[in-house]
């Protein structure tokens, strides 16, 4: 089988949610989209983590 995201040749396709989308891919791509999920959500806190800093200093 080949992964449709790094075109890698694999035995076995996982299927993960990622953005709301079934996707199937291979082991190290579902460890990328992981990956990501979590660097979104840190972005997402590290914002509001700003926004409060922002509040606090004035
Ligand atoms: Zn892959």
């Amino acid at each position: 089988m080949q992964c449709p995201r790094c075109s890698e040749e694999v035995d076995e396709l996982q299927t993960i949610n990622a953005d709301g989308k079934r996707k199937r891919v291979c082991e190290d791509c579902v460890g990328q989209l992981q990956e990501q999920d979590e660097i979104a959500d840190a972005a997402t806190s590290a914002m509001k983590g700003m926004m409060e800093y922002k509040g606090g200093r004035r």
